[in-house]
């Protein structure tokens, strides 16, 4: 299997890399959805208050595509919806029972899969909740299922720093990764695996999968990063892609007919009381993945999702639907006395103005910003960083100037949203954030 080298990008050396073996955590009392978290949706509630629900009962449809539902990952009761400004849906909370109900879906046998026609597997897929694992490039909003995507990619691999390895979700879970890629082969002619991480991991994939892997420094697994290497055609962009954990559920939904709540996470960070993967199910509560460390350690800013990409926590949290990862990260919220003439032998940075550039070993990284935000002094590192070429300070500069169609010109819809622009640029501008809403604007504007 040849490999594509991916050149740009940065490999961070971060402390706090979840080890590979796998720890059971206890049963959580109760779960949580949080929908506020979800990109693009706009939620529509089923439930109220009291009501008692299923594993799988709709708890929320997408406005804009009702077939489109979120399924309860608990059964029990709706003890609590928490509403933010303009009643946006912050957490919808269900306290499980002893021995939770579970909703059964008519789904096709393994011999049916074949002959199943593709308008009912799709309607099979919404009605079991499963849909909403599927995601459009390069928006990310949820795949539309009343199109045919030019092809589906499956992420095999890491996209940030200490996601779930896959040696792990995979081990003994094969045969529903088969099943799964059956399924998905049905959805679009194109199903190809972006294998990126231990190789070893190829041998266990089925015979019939297509598989391209992908070497090189973060973001190499990115799924934006990686179509936009290899594609031929503008009429590739709108690819879907899902990741290889929602694949294996996939196959469990086939097999069983239920919603699958069963997930492999990861705790990392300099600040994990353990850094590891653990077994759990959807919806844990952050507390619960962190052993209560959180309550313990103020100084800890809790991520739920990639280093770079995923949203600050509270103690009263929950995963989200498309986090598999916690990190634990020191705030960095302080003064640094005369932080302008120290060595940084301990700081991680892009720069190399630092003592860290000779250090191999991995660092205790933190969230402070480490200066004040400052205009662009025109550095270039943005540039060379970029792993998809758009050259960051000047399509923010036309955001800036609200040049939207120069900002377009230059790329900003091949924007993979990894962060590396951010965390390198020394006048600390918010790079990715900017691009990030000026996709989802011009998104907005023309759907
Ligand atoms: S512009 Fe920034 S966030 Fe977007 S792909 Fe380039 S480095 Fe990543
Ligand atoms: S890294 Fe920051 S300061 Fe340097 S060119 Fe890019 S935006 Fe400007």
């Amino acid at each position: 299997m040849n490999a594509i080298h991916l050149k740009k990008g940065f490999s961070i050396r971060i402390a706090g890399a979840p080890e590979r073996h796998l720890h059971r955590l206890n049963t959580p009392d109760h779960v949580g959805m949080v929908p506020e978290q979800i990109p693009f949706v706009k939620p529509r509630l089923l439930v109220e208050e009291g009501d008692s629900v299923s594993i799988g009962t709709p708890l929320f449809e997408d406005k804009r595509n009702t077939r489109i539902r979120f399924l309860s990952p608990g059964g029990g009761r709706v003890k609590r919806i928490v509403f933010g400004p303009r009643r946006i849906i912050r957490q919808i909370v269900i306290a499980l029972d002893k021995d939770e109900p579970c909703e059964a879906f008519d789904v096709p046998t393994v011999e049916q899969l074949d002959a199943i026609p593709r308008q009912a597997l799709v309607d099979t897929l919404l009605a079991g909740g499963m849909w909403p694992f599927f995601k459009t490039l390069p928006f990310m909003d949820l795949a539309d299922p009343d199109t045919v995507p030019p092809s589906i990619i499956v992420r095999l691999g890491n996209d940030e720093p200490f996601g779930p390895d896959p040696v792990v979700y995979l081990k003994e879970q094969e045969d529903r990764f088969g099943l799964g890629m059956d399924l998905l082969n049905k959805l679009c002619d194109r199903v190809v695996v972006n294998l990126t991480g231990d190789e070893s991991i190829g041998s266990a994939l089925p015979d019939q999968a297509v598989i391209q892997r992908y070497t090189g420094c973060y973001p190499a697994g990115n799924p934006s990063v990686q179509l936009y290497r290899i594609r031929t055609g503008s009429e590739q962009n709108r690819a879907w892609f899902i990741d290889g954990q929602d694949v294996i559920l996939m196959g469990d939904f086939l097999r069983t007919g239920r919603y699958p709540v069963q997930r492999i996470m990861t705790v990392g960070g300099s600040l994990a009381p353990t850094a590891e993967h653990v077994s759990t199910r959807a919806g844990v509560p952050l507390r619960l993945m962190c052993n209560g460390g959180l309550a313990g350690e103020p100084a800890a800013r809790t991520i739920v999702g990639g280093v770079f990409t995923g949203f600050a926590g509270s103690p009263d949290g929950f995963m989200g639907f498309y986090q598999n990862a916690l990190n634990l990260l020191d705030d960095g919220d302080r003064e640094e006395p005369f932080g302008f003439i120290r060595p940084g032998a301990n700081k991680p940075s892009y720069s190399t103005a630092f003592l860290s550039a000779f250090r191999r070993k991995p660092f205790p990284m933190d969230c402070g910003q480490h200066g004040e935000v400052r205009a662009c002094v025109n550095c270039g590192t943005c540039a060379r960083i970029c792993p998809v070429d758009i050259l960051p300070q000047f399509t923010m500069k036309c955001l800036v100037a609200d040049e939207v169609e120069e900002a377009l010109a230059h790329g900003l819809l091949d924007c993979a949203e990894c962060g590396l622009c951010t965390y390198a640029c020394p006048s600390k501008i918010q790079l990715r954030e900017v691009f990030q809403a000026a996709k989802a604007q011009y998104y907005k504007e023309i759907s």
